[in-house]
């Protein structure tokens, strides 16, 4: 299968990961197999859809190279901190692809592990076809992303309401490394016990001295593997923290762009490398709503559409507690720059989204009413319930540079087209050609977004009747969404009222 593994994590300290085994599966099958994915990594495609690429890709065998573990992590749910770690998913290992990257290479609902507490460390098809179906999405829209390079049904039924298809998805990542690792190794620096070990405080287990070990272990590790050209520097820890706020700042912003709620923002879904990770309940917004939350299990709205920014430093905060040794001998010193390079979040955040509304809108230069004129438009779709990626791709065509009426929300609306009056007077005091301004337009605003009515009906063709056709369908569409030959795809289609999706569940 050209397995390239070098594995870098297993030399951090014991604690942070244990040595365990996939569990083995009755009778696995390749459900989807992501060849694309597969060739940039160098695999070989072939093989990995021969008999011994399904049963490594479902757990029951293992590459050479590969040392399977589950990584151990904390983090904050739903502001409530709880000791986690892979409860459901095992590390193989990292490959090195033929550019060079190295990628981990993840199985979820692979077994259990000593971190499932009382969950059973499988999953159902469903869910892992989900996460497959968007994080492939989010990639086409030019989103980091954890990917998705496998599903493989087990054969063996999983119990959760009901009994349901078992399946392990294979995931890619730059790495697994989580705002929830750091949490967990401050808590081994303040002499939590592993989880797991019965008994040994963690510094016993690892033979190591007092003091902030194991998070400078991990944060070396972290600036090694993800910000190399800060590992070396004087301020690298500080330099960690603000390269990570910028990361996220603009991941969110990006998220924004194309409605995406994510759904579960805790600690331990938040990533250094700033890819996105873990999807549960997250979906996409068809009409616009700042309030706009699908997850079954956020009923306060915590990680409610607009809320994300807020979250996202909070989230932030967390980190940076973690580090607070680490940037300063004097505590107060410490935590003085912790906060101001987290009161810069905002700040930045906002340069993000106010950029990515003006690529929105077709601005190539800045002035100072740009972020009124974006605001209004979003006041007005809130007011009449737009569809967010319509009214915006509608925009995006040469026809509404003159007419207001191609925007097929507005049909008429008197207070549409005084905003549209207002546009195209703001494009008209840009320099460079319409077409440039059409151009930023079709990049930033995708015809295509994985509608959630439409997510649901490949899911349920897949899990209730094994036909993978409407997914693949879906798939393809999103592999390249701005793409004009897709203006008139029948995805662009909103929900009919009977088709919408109001809650979307963890399926966990
Ligand atoms: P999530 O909400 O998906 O981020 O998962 C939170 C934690 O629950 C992680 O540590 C998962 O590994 C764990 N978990 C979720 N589902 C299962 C399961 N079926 N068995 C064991 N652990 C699980
Ligand atoms: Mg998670």
């Amino acid at each position: 299968m050209r397995w390239n593994f070098d594995n870098s994590y297993t030399r951090l300290p014991g604690p942070f990961f244990a040595r365990v085994l996939p569990t083995p599966v009755h009778s696995p099958v390749l459900v989807l197999l992501n060849r694309a994915l597969a060739g940039d990594l160098g695999l070989d495609v072939d093989a990995l859809q021969g008999p011994d690429g399904q049963q490594m890709l479902g757990g029951n065998l293992q590459g050479p190279g590969s040392e399977p573990i589950a990584q151990a992590y904390a983090g904050h749910q739903f502001g409530h901190f709880t000791v986690l770690g892979d409860g459901r998913a095992h590390l193989l290992g990292e490959h090195l692809a033929p550019d060079g990257r190295r990628v981990d290479i993840q199985l979820k609902g692979s077994g259990p592990t000593p971190y499932s507490r009382r969950g059973d460390g499988r999953a159902a098809l469903g869910p892992m076809l989900r996460e497959y179906l968007i994080s492939e999405a989010m990639h086409g829209l030019g989103i980091p992303t954890t990917r998705s390079l496998a599903v493989v049904a087990t054969g063996e039924r999983v119990f959760r309401e009901e009994a349901l298809p078992g399946a392990v998805l294979a995931r890619v990542a730059d790495s697994h490394i989580r705002v929830g690792t750091f949490q967990y190794a401050a808590a081994l620096d303040a002499g939590m016990g592993v989880p797991g070990q019965q008994g040994s405080s963690a510094r016993d287990a690892a033979g190591e001295a007092g003091g902030a070990d194991f998070t400078r272990a991990l944060a070396d590790y972290t600036l090694r593997r993800h910000y190399p050209e800060l590992a070396e520097g004087p301020t690298r820890y500080m330099d960690l923290l603000e390269a990570v706020i910028e990361r996220q700042a603009a991941l969110i912003a990006n998220w924004m762009r194309v409605g995406f709620v994510h759904g579960v923002m805790n600690t331990d879904n938040m990533t250094l490398s700033g890819e996105t990770i873990d999807y549960g309940p997250c979906a996409f917004m068809d009409d616009y709503d700042p309030a706009t939350v699908f997850s079954s299990i956020d009923r306060q709205g915590r990680y409610a559409f607009a809320n994300q920014a807020r979250i996202g430093q909070w989230n932030l905060a967390r980190l940076a507690e973690t580090l607070l040794p680490l940037l300063h001998p004097e505590p107060e010193t410490a935590l003085a720059q912790a906060e101001e390079a987290i009161g810069r979040f905002p700040a930045r955040f906002s340069a993000h989204w106010h950029a990515t509304m003006r690529a929105k809108l077709g601005l190539g230069n800045e002035e100072a009413g740009d972020e009124a004129l974006g605001d209004a438009l979003l006041e007005w779709m809130q007011r009449t319930g737009a569809d967010y990626t319509n009214t915006f791709r509608d925009l995006s065509a040469p026809a509404a540079m003159t007419s207001p009426a191609s925007v097929n929300a507005a049909s008429g609306d008197p207070e549409f087209e005084a905003w549209h009056t207002r546009w195209r007077e703001r494009l008209g005091r840009q320099p460079g050609a319409a077409e440039d301004a059409l151009q930023r337009m079709r990049a930033a605003n995708p015809a295509v977004i994985p509608r959630n009515h439409r997510v649901e009906e490949a899911l349920a063709a897949a899990v209730e009747t094994g036909d993978l056709g409407p997914a693949r369908r879906l798939l393809d569409a999103l592999i390249d969404p701005c793409d004009e030959r897709l203006d008139d795809s029948e995805y662009r289609q909103p929900p009919a009222p009977e088709q919408r999706v109001y809650q979307t569940f963890c399926g966990t």
